[in-house]
């Protein structure tokens, strides 16, 4: 890094708000002589000069064309690879009313130190809104927070009059989506979907079992993370009668009842209502297929939880898996041409793992998941947009919020990612990072390192 002599021309001092008497540059930082991957398409751009004024992207052009802004810092990327940060869109951010402040940072920096600059978090209490607003304000390093609220579920939404009291409520406490577990009566559902379309507040997360998906869907549901009920939407009509009256069906006679003609039906009216999923392959196959829980315990990213954690993981998968092996090949398998089908379409895909569940390490599970859902054959490119881009567009489509991230372009938050190794070409190239920039600050790898090292320390000493 070196510093240039700083002359901020009148035409930026305009564009930052500033006064001509203002004399006070801005902090400036600029990426000079990067591989842009803007993820506004799947060109990457190279020779590219890449100028960040506090937390937004400024200006970017030819290595050639744009002078050097006088006292930024410059990272000279030669060689390296710049794309938005990554986004988590089925987190969990400690609940409860005010767990250990340490716990709920630990996991903050856990996603920047993966790249993840924006989360979702999918179980809301009321003390994570004023910590996103902390975020947002840089008082706390960590991603961008959007914040479902507490779930409506069996118990917390039994009658309509109940539902009704929440929703509004969390609108009013300022909550970006509603968050929904299963159990919910489709009559509460119906009325919950009219009061929450009349208030603005999307729902988004399971799909309740009464409600079933083409319902969720045609009443306005914003997310289906899970793919949660799409198995249950492509089997024989027989089978579908079958669960109706309320009679068991195991997993293999689901998967061996498949009629792919619904398929297309259930992709076709997922794209027509602007449904995004959030598939969680890498969670779905841990909770139902795990035979040797203790390789999962050895994988290098396990010292950053509590041993309590570990072992209640070691526990949960103790029971090992329900079904034989090759009964749940097929359900993976279904599940992942289920998924390719949505992407192949254009339904939105976005990226998300439901940290901390089941050998879900926050930050890290992301990467694992897109390993899974490299298998289902969607595109590196494809992958990467869940992530970016994708995300963007729910947030604007769907929260209603300013969806001002996700690409390299002027004027969009500064959250990026600064890789060794073209992430397009394999994405366990997203783990080569020299460095990662959120809302502007920048953390290379060794302040990254020394934040995991301190993390890792913390808990061989049992904390
Ligand atoms: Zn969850």
């Amino acid at each position: 890094m070196e510093r240039f002599a700083y002359h901020l021309p009148m035409v930026i001092l305009v564009l930052l708000g500033c006064t001509s008497q203002d004399t006070n540059p801005r902090e400036a930082m600029v990426f000079r002589d990067v591989n842009v991957l803007s993820m506004e398409n799947e060109a990457v751009l190279s020779g590219q000069t890449v100028v960040i004024i506090e937390d937004m992207i400024h200006e970017i052009g030819s290595f050639q064309e744009i002078q050097p802004v006088g006292g930024a810092t410059v990272i000279d990327a030669t060689g390296m690879y710049l794309m938005p940060g990554l986004a988590e869109m089925h987190a969990h951010v400690p609940p409860g009313d005010s767990p250990p402040r340490d716990q709920v940072e630990d996991i903050l920096f856990l996603y920047i130190a993966n790249g993840v600059t924006t989360i979702r978090g999918m179980l809301g209490s009321d003390y994570q809104i004023p910590l996103a607003q902390e975020i947002e304000r840089g008082d706390v390093l960590g991603p961008t927070f959007y914040v479902a609220a507490p779930s409506l579920s069996r118990t917390s939404a039994a009658d309509m009059a109940s539902a009704e009291r929440l929703v509004r409520e969390h609108k009013s406490a300022g909550y970006h989506l509603q968050k929904i577990h299963p159990g919910v009566p489709i009559e509460v559902w119906d009325h919950m979907a009219s009061i929450s379309k009349e208030i603005d507040l999307t729902f988004g997360g399971h799909v309740p079992a009464d409600v079933g998906l083409v319902h969720a869907i045609e009443t306005g549901i914003s997310t289906v993370d899970h793919l949660d009920g799409y198995v249950q939407a492509v089997v024989s009509d027989d089978v579908v009668s079958q669960i109706n009256t309320g009679r068991p069906i195991n997993l293999q006679g689901l998967v061996s009842s498949v009629d792919e003609s619904k398929i297309n039906e259930i992709v076709q009216l997922s794209l027509e209502n602007d449904v995004y999923v959030v598939p969680t392959l890498y969670l779905w196959e841990n909770l139902y297929g795990i035979t040797d829980p203790s390789a999962f315990l050895m994988q290098p990213e396990m010292k950053y939880v509590s041993a309590a954690q570990r072992e209640v993981w070691r526990r949960q998968a103790a029971a090992g898996p329900r079904d034989s092996p090759d009964v749940l090949e097929e359900f993976f398998d279904l599940r992942k041409r289920i998924l390719k089908a949505l992407s192949d379409a254009g339904v939105g895909i976005l990226m998300g793992t439901d940290s901390p569940q089941m050998f879900n390490v926050p930050g890290f599970a992301l990467h694992r998941e897109l390993e899974l859902v490299g298998e289902s054959g969607m595109s590196n490119y494809e992958i990467l947009r869940s992530g970016t881009s994708s995300v963007a567009r729910y947030v604007s489509n769907h929260l209603g919020l300013d969806g001002n991230f996700g690409t390299i372009a002027p004027g969009q938050r500064a959250d990026l990612v600064l890789l060794g190794s073209n992430p397009l070409e394999d994405l366990s190239n997203l783990t080569d990072r020299i460095g990662v920039m959120v809302r502007g600050r920048w953390l290379p790898r060794t302040e990254i390192d020394e934040g995991l090292s301190a993390l890792a320390h913390k808990h061989s000493l049992g904390n």
